[in-house]
């Protein structure tokens, strides 16, 4: 079954979906720093999910993890009045989200793996573990969010690492990562491979940051799945270089290990919020030139309906 804020559903019925998105977004500090994250309105996020199906869409994973903004309870709203399935996370950002007080910089590896548990198990806590009070929504998390920062995993990033692996092998929820710029994805994907994930459990994020095609063949000879996240954000670089990835990553064989998402994190990526590309890119715009690049349409549903369907999947390894 997969996991989403509405309740356990049978993976065939996931649906066409974007693996990388941010649907709300309330605070925390990277609201605090730049006012461009806060995504704080669920009729406007209901709006651009809105696009997304009416494009084709069925599911999205909102990437956000505790105590950075999320808010389970609205999740559940938009799930609600859309029909989309939302899967939400457990786990961690990149540690420059977390002040100098923060207790993942204080509780032990075994203290977190059970927090992380207790919101796939239980329900999110909808003040994201800041405390001192745990208030659990009944919206469960699906999957466990995982960071490392540009060319950094210090200490702090092993036992957070250490303690979702735990978590991952007690609920057999998927791990999905965030890359800075596509640093660190072959060390992600060993570290929690010999803390005993199975590699089909993890999705490496952000790859396409870095569109260096032998680096993204090495992360993906060791099993795990990789995650390109950019189309439409032209800032970082043009869709052409993804589908020229993405192209040569099928061709390699690998076709069955790539998810597709937007990362559409700001409101300036919004067109509810005036922004753009817009939640409907992915199937208005990158999938049509998928297909015009000669991508055949059990490769595209693989990208999009296969391959997330089955990573996220909740899946103890006996
Ligand atoms: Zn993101």
């Amino acid at each position: 079954v997969i996991r989403t804020v509405l309740g356990d559903i049978p993976s065939d019925e996931l649906g066409v979906t974007d693996a990388h998105e941010h649907l709300l977004i309330r605070g925390g500090l990277p609201v605090e720093r730049d006012r461009d994250f806060l995504l704080d309105s669920v009729d406007r996020a209901v709006e651009e999910v809105g696009r997304f199906l009416a494009a084709g869409g069925r599911a999205l994973v909102d990437a956000m993890p505790g105590g950075l903004g999320r808010d389970p309870d609205g999740l559940v709203e938009v799930a609600r009045r859309t029909g989309a399935h939302i899967v939400a996370v457990t786990g961690f950002h990149k540690l420059l989200y977390y002040d100098t007080e923060h207790w993942v910089y204080r509780y032990q590896e075994d203290a977190i793996a059970d927090l992380l548990v207790a919101e796939i198990e239980e329900g999110m806590d909808r003040h994201g573990y800041r405390g001192p009070l745990v208030d659990r929504s009944p919206a469960q998390a699906g999957a466990i969010k995982l960071a490392t920062d540009y060319y950094r995993m210090g200490p702090v990033e092993e036992k957070l690492f250490r303690a979702a692996a735990q978590a991952q092998r007690r609920t057999g929820a998927p791990i999905l990562t965030h890359t800075e710029h596509g640093t660190l994805a072959r060390e992600q994907a060993t570290y929690l491979i010999d803390c005993g994930v199975p590699p089909d459990r993890i999705v490496i994020g952000h790859l396409d940051k870095n569109p260096d095609l032998d680096l993204h063949l090495e992360v993906l000879q060791t099993g795990v799945y990789v995650q390109y996240d950019q189309p439409g954000r032209a800032k970082y670089g043009p869709d052409s270089r993804v589908v020229e990835l993405l192209a040569s990553v099928v061709e390699a064989g690998f076709g069955d290990r790539v998810l597709l998402g937007l990362d559409l994190a700001r409101r300036s990526y919004w067109r509810a919020f005036g922004g753009g590309p817009g939640m409907d890119y992915l199937l208005t715009r990158f999938v049509p030139r998928l297909r015009r690049a000669g991508f055949s349409e059990d490769a595209i549903r693989a990208l999009v309906v296969g391959n997330p369907a089955r990573v996220l999947a909740l899946r103890r390894t006996p």
